[in-house]
This record gives structure tokens, sequence and C-alpha cells, in this order.
């Protein structure tokens, strides 16, 4: 860009001169040809006395020669050239019948030389020679050259000084970026970069810190998902090395007390079971393992979940009912269905009271397979509906966990209907009880199976 501003401003200045003399030096010399024009032939005097009527052009040299290239006159005084042949390719040139112009800048000086041929009755007679020499544009196109380079050298302070400004803000910038990068690598995830700005690395840090509150918040879940799980894990664990130290430590122990104690320990080893199971399933589910998906008709699913749990209903005392359209099907596994279908089915019997009733209904509903399944139980209190489907959670943990709860229930049914693409929520009913309903869209086309 520099070199730009310094070259090209100069060579058109110069072109300028160059076509500016060119325009001159052929005026001039087409005055002094005209003047000799009425001449038939060229001698020194009647050149001179012609010449002596062109005016004063500020030319360095004026040479006319003859025919044959002897000057007949010449302006310069010391060291005339006039009887000597001068042949310069101008005057060769212009003796041949051809008008020259070439002009060269060196030294600081524009050199021009001009020639023309003197025709009589279209028989060359002469030539005509000027030479300027000519410093005064010269000077100027100097002037113009070194105010170039000063201010070349004041645009280039200026932009050295703009980017070390910059570059400094940057690297500072970069060097915050980094360091909060460092300290979140660290663990200390709270910790946010703080850059100021609109420019790109402040929108990266607003990045980055969106991404560090992420991580933060996955990081606590993981933090009391483990610490849930471990609690839910030692509580049937101590249960059963309390019971087996009982046992071992009581001497004469009767068979029946023995009896009592190992089928306790068989009932907390199945609870263990059960949470790993689910704790297992999750694990799956969070690493996207999904069974192989086809279009299953919810239908025969439900009636099987419902003969099976018909049952512990009729033996609790609640009635269990169901209202099925045909025709829901959706892109799922059957294992998926069952596993959603029996865990709100459970849970609605298992938190309703003797006398109590279940109703599970299953219909399509503007392209989607809706399943409800709505008790007359306690319901569930306003401040704990957003939460139960998070791991662990349980409104009443004493009587989930004597009703044999893990608290993973709900937690498996939410992931395993989001992962087919549907929704489920969790509501109370106006007279009572709770009602769960799960949406997924509707799969046609195949053989529901
Ligand atoms: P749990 O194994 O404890 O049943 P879930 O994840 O299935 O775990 O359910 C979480 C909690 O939601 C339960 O502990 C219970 O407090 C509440 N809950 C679930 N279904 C119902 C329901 N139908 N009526 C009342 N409370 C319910």
């Amino acid at each position: 860009m520099l070199i730009l501003l310094n070259t090209y401003p100069l060579l058109v200045s110069e072109n300028m001169v160059f076509r500016s003399k060119e325009a001159t030096m052929q005026g001039s010399v087409s005055v002094m040809v005209y003047s000799l024009s009425g001449l038939d032939k060229l001698n020194e005097e009647n050149v001179a006395a012609a010449m002596a009527v062109v005016e004063e052009t500020g030319l360095s040299r004026i040479l006319v020669t003859d025919s044959a290239g002897k000057v007949l006159y010449d302006t310069r005084e010391t060291g005339s050239a006039v009887g000597r042949y001068a042949l310069y390719t101008e005057i060769v040139q212009a003796l041949t019948g051809n008008d020259t112009f070439s002009c060269i800048y060196k030294n600081g000086a524009f050199r021009s030389r001009a020639s023309s041929p003197v025709l009589y009755q279209n028989q060359i007679i002469g030539a005509v020679y000027a030479y300027e020499y000519d410093t005064e544009q010269a000077a100027l196109l100097e002037g113009l050259q070194g105010n170039l380079l000063r201010l070349s050298a004041v645009i280039g302070v200026v932009v050295l000084l703009l980017s070390l400004v910059l570059s400094r803000a940057l690297t500072k910038k970069i060097g915050q970026l980094l360091t909060a990068i460092r300290q979140v690598r660290e663990g200390a995830y709270s910790h946010r970069a703080e850059i100021r700005g609109r420019d790109e690395i402040a929108q990266i840090g607003e990045e980055f810190n969106s991404l560090t509150d992420r991580l933060q918040t996955i990081e606590n879940a993981r933090r009391r998902f483990v610490s849930d799980a471990s609690h839910e894990l030692k509580t049937p664990l101590a249960a059963i090395r309390l019971l087996t130290d009982s046992i071992l430590q009581t001497d004469n122990i009767d068979p029946d007390t023995t009896r009592e104690f190992v089928s306790d320990i068989g009932r907390e080893a199945e609870r263990l079971s059960r949470i790993t199971e689910d704790l297992l399933r999750l694990t799956r589910l969070d690493n996207s393992v999904l069974d192989a998906a086809s279009v299953v008709d919810v239908l025969p699913v439900l009636e099987q979940v419902l003969r099976m749990m018909g049952l512990v209903a009729q033996e609790k005392g609640v009635d269990l009912t169901y209202d099925a359209a045909e025709g829901c099907t959706v892109l799922s596994s059957r294992d998926e269905l069952h596993q959603v279908i029996y865990n709100l089915v459970d849970n609605a019997v298992k938190y309703t009271p003797a006398g109590g009733a279940v109703q599970v209904s299953l219909e399509l509903e503007q392209g989607q397979v809706v399943l409800s399944v709505a008790d007359n139980g306690s319901g569930i209190p306003e401040a704990d509906l957003p939460r139960i489907f998070e791991r662990f959670y349980r409104v009443d943990k004493a009587r989930s966990r004597a009703a044999g709860g893990t608290g993973l229930g709900l937690s498996i049914v939410s992931d395993t209907v989001k992962r087919r693409g549907g929704t489920v929520e969790a509501a109370n009913r106006p007279e009572g009880g709770a009602v769960f309903t799960v949406h997924w869209p509707v799969a046609k086309g195949g053989d529901a199976v």
C-alpha cells in the first residue's frame, strides 16, 4: 500500500510532464520548421536569418542541419557544432522524414529531445533538433516525492502504533480467556471469563461462559446422582450387614428368627438388584443405547401390563380399569413400551390407597398417541411436581421405600419417551389424585408388532 502510494502518483506526474513536454517541444520545433519552410536550400546565412525571428523558447539548444546532417545553426555559443556533422539519432530520424520526441528523467532533470525534417517541395532539405534540460519541473517532482515519503513515514508509524495497541488489547483478552479455560479445566466450574467489548473474542468469552454454565449444571447433577446412588445402595447393604451380624453373633439363634432374618436379607438383596437394574437402564439411555425401533401397536402391550397389574391391584383393593382405542402405533420397541406403561401403572396402584381407582386410557389425538394413567390417590404436592422426573427424587422417601420403589421409575419413563420423540407430563386431577400423560408421535406403515 505504501509502496503504491510512493510510486503511482510519481509515475502519473512523470507521465504528465512527458506529455506536456512533447506538446511544447513539438510545437516549438514546428514553429522553427515553419519559419525555415520558405527556403529552397539551407545555408548558414539564411538559416540564421530565419531563426532570428523565432521567439526565445527557453530551449537549451537548437540545431539546424542541412540534408546531409551538417550543422548550419547552433544556439550553443561555447563549443558550437556549426560546420560539423551532428549524427544524433533524432537528426538521422528527421532526415529520413520522421518527427521524433524523447524525454527521460535522470539525475533530477528532464532531458527532452525533439526533431523534425525541413521540407521544400516535398524534398528533405534539412532537420531541426531541439534539446531541453529542465530542472524546474524535476524539482517539483522531487518535492512531491519527498512529501509522499514523509506522508508514508507518518502513515507507517501510525499504523505500527495502532497495530501495537490493538495486538496488546487482543493478547490481553486472549490471555484472560486462556486463564478462564485453564481454571475451568482444573475443575473450577464456577469461574467465568470476563471479557469486555463486542468483538469476536468477547463473543467467544460469552460462548465459553454459557458452555461452563452447562458444564456446571451437568457436574452438579452428576455429583448429586453419585451421592444419591451411593446412598441408595448403602441402605440395603447396611441392612444386610446388620442382619448377618445378628445371625452370626447371636448364640443359639432359633431357626424361625434365622429364617425371618434371611428372608429380610433376601428382600434387601432384591432391592439392590432392582436399583442396579434401573441404574443400568438409565446408563443405557444416557449413552443412547436404544432397542431397535419398529412400529409397535401399544394396545397389546397395555393389555399385557394390565393383566399382570390387575392381580396386584385386586389384592390391594384398587379398581384398575382401561379404555383403549385401536390403531395406536408408535415407533419404539415392545420392551420399552412395557417398561413405560408398567412404571406408570405400578406407581398409580402403589400410591392409591385401598378402595381407590386407577383409570388408564389410550387414544389417538391430532396425530399423536396419548396414554394417560389417572388415579384418585393422594396426588403430588404442587411444589414437587416439577422435580418428580429427576433421578432418586421422591415426595415421601419412607413411603416409596416401603412400597419397594427405587426413585428411578419416572426418570426411566421420561428418558425412554423423550428418546423416541415423545413427552410425558404429570399433573394433579381437580377431583383428587394424580394423572400422568404420555404423548408419542403416531407411527404409520409396516406391520405393527
Ligand atoms: P418410586 O420408585 O419412588 O415410585 P418414581 O420415579 O417412580 O420412584 O416416582 C417418583 C416419586 O413420584 C415417587 O416417590 C412418588 O412420591 C411420586 N409419584 C409417582 N407416581 C405417583 C402417583 N401416581 N401418585 C402420587 N405420587 C406419585
